[in-house]
């Protein structure tokens, strides 16, 4: 499976620890990125360069993006220099990044009439399961797909789940990220409001991550929340895009409306490009 030469589109915040994982397991990397200079640390270790999205699918065996959204994503694939632009049967491609369920059920059809196989295959968990190689990867495949992909998922992740078919993976993603977004938003009303009746934000979270209701994302978040500083490992606009997916899939929830409405007030008042924990700045300021 070594020997195979894998393909990386998109080196965010997620996909540059991701590649570098699969380096130090020892695949052989050719990156892509629309932004180049984001490159170059891949390329100090070992990733070669591809000029083009069409050299990327013409000499690697399995390509993966992780991309921001669905329009980056089709882009990538469909654009007219895109993945899928000449014929190239009998690759595969992964797409990691969170996108509608209609999306990869979409970009699974298009994968299958160019003769390409198709892996939905979003994840859970942020910059340091990425970069520490313990990401939860859901899986939308066939059988037979799943199994091809499942050493490099197992470089990437703890566990890869394979929950059915392409788009399966998207919808329990949009889910999981539902809870996330509860979560957060739960941390910071509950700061917020002990702040406000004289309990401190260090007793709160030490309350909090003492007790049964501590988990790990109040665990992770403790320390931005201490430093009110939010430097994004999962950009708050991301969370919008999906909360706003899993409302297009159907989520009619009683709290998903004002949920949405919450980090989307916050994107619109700047902090987009901030962590999403700092949807408690956004909170403290009405
Ligand atoms: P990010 O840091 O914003 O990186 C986005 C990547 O997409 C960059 O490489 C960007 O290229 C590329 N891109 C955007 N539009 C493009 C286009 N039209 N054509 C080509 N490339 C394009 O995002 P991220 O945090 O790595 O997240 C990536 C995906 O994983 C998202 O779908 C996100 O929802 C999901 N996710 C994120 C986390 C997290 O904690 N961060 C966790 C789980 C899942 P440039 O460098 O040129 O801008």
């Amino acid at each position: 499976m070594k020997n195979i030469q894998l393909g990386w589109v998109g080196l965010g915040n997620m996909g540059n620890p991701m590649v570098l994982n699969l380096l130090k397991a020892g695949f052989n990397v050719s990156v892509f990125n629309r932004t180049k200079e984001k490159e170059a640390p891949l390329l100090a270790a070992g990733a070669k360069s591809a000029n083009s999205l069409q050299d990327l699918m013409e000499t690697c065996d399995v390509i993966l993006t992780m991309l921001s959204n669905d329009a980056a994503v089709k882009e990538v694939f469909e654009g007219p220099s895109g993945l899928l632009s000449k014929a190239n049967s009998g690759k595969t491609i992964i797409n990691m990044s969170t996108v509608s369920p209609e999306t990869s059920r979409y970009l699974n059809t298009i994968c299958n009439q160019h003769q390409v196989a198709f892996i939905d295959a979003p994840v859970s968990g942020s910059v340091k399961p990425a970069q520490d190689g313990t990401l939860v990867i859901l899986v939308g495949a066939t059988t037979e797909n799943f199994k091809v992909a499942k050493p490099i998922f197992d470089v990437l992740g703890k566990i890869a789940i394979h929950v059915g078919e392409p788009g399966v993976a998207s919808s329990a993603k949009l889910a999981i990220n539902y809870l996330l977004g509860l979560n957060l938003q739960g941390i910071a009303e509950t700061v917020l409001f002990a702040e406000k009746n004289g309990v401190s934000k260090e007793d709160m979270l030490n309350i909090i991550n003492q007790g049964a209701c501590g988990n790990g994302i109040t665990n992770i978040k403790t320390p931005a929340i201490l430093s009110d500083s939010y430097p994004a490992a999962f950009a708050l606009k991301h969370l919008v895009k999906d909360l706003g997916l899993a409302k297009a899939a159907g989520l009619d929830s009683p709290l998903i409306h004002p949920l949405y409405d919450s980090y989307a007030a916050a994107e619109k008042e700047g902090l987009g490009d901030q962590d999403v924990m700092a949807i408690i700045s956004s909170l403290k300021s009405k």
